[in-house]
């Protein structure tokens, strides 16, 4: 039986709904953790950080360069590649509170002339031909609800020589129809894509693959984390959104938690555009 395709306007709405909650319990980002080896106790933010750091070494740009954050969450992973490479950032969510949360972290942080956000959606940029020195697709693609569209638009606005970095999860061990109805329901997933799909999508959209690589087994503290949160913040979440809710988040974690742990995989990938 075919699956509906989650939409655009679905995907915002749970995010617009669930900000709060995201910034109760994973943060100022709402990507995976990565744990070094000789790190594991940091904390959520500190693995977080370490996670985008990685993207920002793959991102070569400098001050007067433009880069495209397509899925920029609260803008944080966008505002901390402008600081540490003084590039400017544009930053697209499907989450108009989101959005709003962005801009007004960035004027606080004396960035709003250099990291600029907007509510729009990666299935269709307004953005001109070639018009970014960088795209990053940081834990976002799999919402979309046609990966290679997403994937066609931001290669039209990259300029030739520039760079994609993007995350994603895929599917390591193949899941029941259980395990997708959960991660659908949970997390808004349409559908997942390997590390070969990317290889090949890419190379025929004029790519080369620079760097490939699979990070599944430092990310695996997310969700436990997550999880320890959502139990220490109880109060606060009981305020804004109400037992039923909480009791729903309680329920789903063991099973999101055991089929990240036991079944999806993690990679990031960086490439170049044909020059
Ligand atoms: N990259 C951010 C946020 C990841 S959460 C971070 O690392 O913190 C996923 C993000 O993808 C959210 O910001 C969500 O609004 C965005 N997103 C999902 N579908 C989208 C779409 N169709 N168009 C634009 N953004 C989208």
């Amino acid at each position: 039986m075919a699956t509906d395709v989650i939409t655009s306007q679905q995907v915002g709405a749970y995010y617009d709904q669930l900000a709060q909650y995201f910034l109760l319990t994973w943060g100022d980002n709402i990507h995976a953790g990565y744990w070094l080896p000789d790190a594991p106790n940091a904390s959520l933010a500190v693995a977080q950080d370490n996670l985008t750091d990685i993207l920002i070494s793959q991102t070569p740009v400098g001050p007067g360069q433009k880069v495209l954050d397509v899925g920029c969450g609260f803008g944080e992973p966008g505002m901390r590649l402008a600081e540490k490479t003084g590039c400017d950032v544009v930053g697209i969510t499907i989450s108009q509170v989101q959005m709003e949360e962005a801009n007004c972290r960035a004027k606080q942080r004396g960035l709003e002339q250099r990291a600029v956000y907007h509510c729009m959606d990666a299935m269709s940029l307004p953005f001109e031909a070639e018009s970014f020195d960088a795209v990053w697709a940081f834990e976002c693609l799999f919402h979309m609800p046609d990966r290679a569209e997403v994937l066609r638009q931001i290669t039209r606005v990259l300029r030739p020589g520039g760079r994609l970095v993007l995350t994603d999860s895929y599917e390591k061990v193949p899941f029941t129809p259980e395990d997708f109805a959960l991660i659908r329901i949970g997390n808004l997933i349409n559908a997942f894509f390997s590390a070969e799909e990317y290889r090949a999508l890419l190379t025929t959209l004029g790519f080369k693959i620079k760097e490939l690589v699979d990070i599944t087994e430092n990310i695996g503290n997310t969700y436990v984390q997550v999880t320890d949160a959502t139990s220490q913040k109880e109060a606060e979440i009981r305020a804004i959104y109400g037992e039923e809710f909480l009791a729903q988040m309680r329920a789903t974690a063991p099973g999101l938690i055991a089929l990240v742990h036991d079944k999806i995989g993690y990679f990031w990938l960086a490439a170049e555009k044909a020059g």
